[in-house]
């Protein structure tokens, strides 16, 4: 892309841009955004452009509330559906948040990330290459125009549903990211009914997570054009298969895939190997941040294809990682716990840091387990050396807080927001009596 301040002015001007949003992310994985009318864009584009960071969830105390957003000119984008009264158009432009001092501030996720990407350059790799596959439903709203947890179809995998409103919205989804400057290589009904999923091509860290971001807002987007409502939320039903947003991951130096080695054991690397078991040995700890609500935890159970147990497999899809058989530039390791209500960019650089963690120390995976896990008894699973991932969140997050490479990832200002955030998230959910409690003790006790 390489979009400069000169090419920005005049895409605006060809395409009669009328307002600006400058978007950024909280540390909840929330979209924010600013919207400032085209007579601003020189101060946009000199990142002279202020917000008050103090209402932002997770972000600072009053007495340092002003912030700056300092725009990623890359990331540059009209919207092909959003008009303003004029018939004039809106643009986007993700930012960097700054404090006043003019450094990157702590409690931004988007600069974390870069902070952990520095990192692993001075590692010596070039890219860390991200391709999700984030799972969304589609359920009907109601007359008001709430959404409801009605199911829009009745299809599964793969199915070619009769041309049903499914279909012609999950379409119409792809044409618009393609408008957007997605490569999107396919798009799929999923396993559960009204559950849908769109692929598209794996890119570098910060632009995959930003790329999450924009697919969200798209997805919600068409979903409502078409009187539907779509949701990432992990399990919304109970019963039927959860969203996942399984993260294929490979590392690049100099335009070449590390991952691969054509005389290693099964093809891949020793530094494939090390980062597996970098990730292996922090994904109990990580699972806060890759899988962050109290709903994330009701998809992690067995028998609806999401993982439950930390291993890894060439063969099969029952574990938590799994290696994909593509080799070459596509060698890639497939982490399929995560959920997309992971923050990506939080969830990016402690999935990073872990593998980085495993190069450093050399570690070293166990044994593939190339079985179905879930025809393995507990004892079986121990001799395997196969843990379980945490079932809670407050487990996860009591986990997180012991391992000193994930919160590191986060910087210690953001884990320390994240873990007391989540920690109340827990307490508050706690609290609530729920319909399988009073269907189970009501009557017995
Ligand atoms: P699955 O086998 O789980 O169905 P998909 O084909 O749906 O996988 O998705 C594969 C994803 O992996 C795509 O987003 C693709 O761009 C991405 N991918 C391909 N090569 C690499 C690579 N070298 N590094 C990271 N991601 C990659
Ligand atoms: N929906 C499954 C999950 O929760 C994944 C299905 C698939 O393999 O694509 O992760
Ligand atoms: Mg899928
Ligand atoms: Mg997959």
């Amino acid at each position: 892309k390489q979009y400069t301040k000169e090419t920005i002015r005049q895409l605006i001007q060809d395409e009669n841009v009328e307002f600006l949003r400058l978007q950024f992310s909280d540390v909840f994985g929330s979209i924010k955004n600013v919207e400032v009318p085209i007579s601003q864009l020189e101060k946009v584009l000199d990142n002279k452009v202020m917000f008050d960071g103090s209402s932002i969830e997770g972000f600072v105390r009053i007495e340092e509330s002003d912030m700056y957003l300092y725009p990623d000119l890359d990331t540059f984008m009209i919207f092909p559906w959003a008009t303003d009264s004029h018939g004039g158009k809106v643009a986007r432009l993700i930012c960097d948040i700054y404090n006043v001092d003019r450094e990157p501030f702590i409690g931004d996720p988007r600069s974390n990330l870069k902070r952990v990407l520095k990192d692993m350059e001075n590692m010596g790799y070039s890219n860390f290459n991200l391709g999700t596959e984030p799972e969304f439903f589609l359920f009907k709203m109601d007359e008001f125009g709430n959404p409801t947890t009605k199911l829009n179809d009745k299809g599964g995998y793969f199915d070619l549903a009769p041309l049903d409103l499914g279909e012609n919205t999950r379409r119409e989804m792809v044409l618009e990211m393609e408008k957007m400057g997605f490569e999107v290589e396919a798009a799929h009904h999923e396993v559960a009914p009204g559950q849908h999923e769109v692929d598209f091509k794996y890119a570098d860290a910060l632009e995959a997570a930003d790329n999450i971001q924009t697919f969200k807002l798209i997805v919600k987007t068409i979903a409502r054009k078409h009187n539907l409502y779509a949701t990432f939320m992990p399990k919304p039903v109970s019963g039927i298969n959860g969203n996942g947003m399984h993260v294929n991951m490979s590392l690049f130096k100099d335009g070449q895939n590390v991952f691969f080695d054509e005389k290693g054991e099964e093809q891949l690397s020793e530094t494939a190997y090390n980062f597996l078991g970098g990730i292996l040995e922090h994904a109990q700890n990580f699972t806060a941040v890759t899988n962050p609500t109290v709903n994330s935890y009701k998809r992690l159970t067995p028998g609806f294809e999401a993982p439950v147990y930390i291993a890894w497999s060439g063969s099969n899809r029952s574990p938590m990682v799994r290696v994909p058989a593509s080799r070459g530039q596509s060698t890639r390791l497939e982490l399929r716990s995560v959920d997309p209500t992971a923050n990506p960019y939080l969830a990016f650089a402690a999935i990073l840091e872990s593998g980085l963690d495993g190069i450093e120390h050399k570690m070293t995976p166990n044994d593939s387990v190339d079985q179905n896990i879930y025809l393995m008894d507990e004892t079986e699973r121990r001799k395997a050396g196969i843990r379980d991932l945490p079932d809670t969140l407050l487990a996860a997050v009591n986990d997180l807080e012991g391992d000193d490479v994930v919160k590191k990832a986060l910087g210690s200002y953001m884990a320390r927001t994240f873990i007391d955030a989540k920690r109340l998230e827990y307490g508050s959910y706690r609290q609530e009596v729920s319909q399988w409690e009073l269907d189970n003790y009501l009557e017995q006790y």
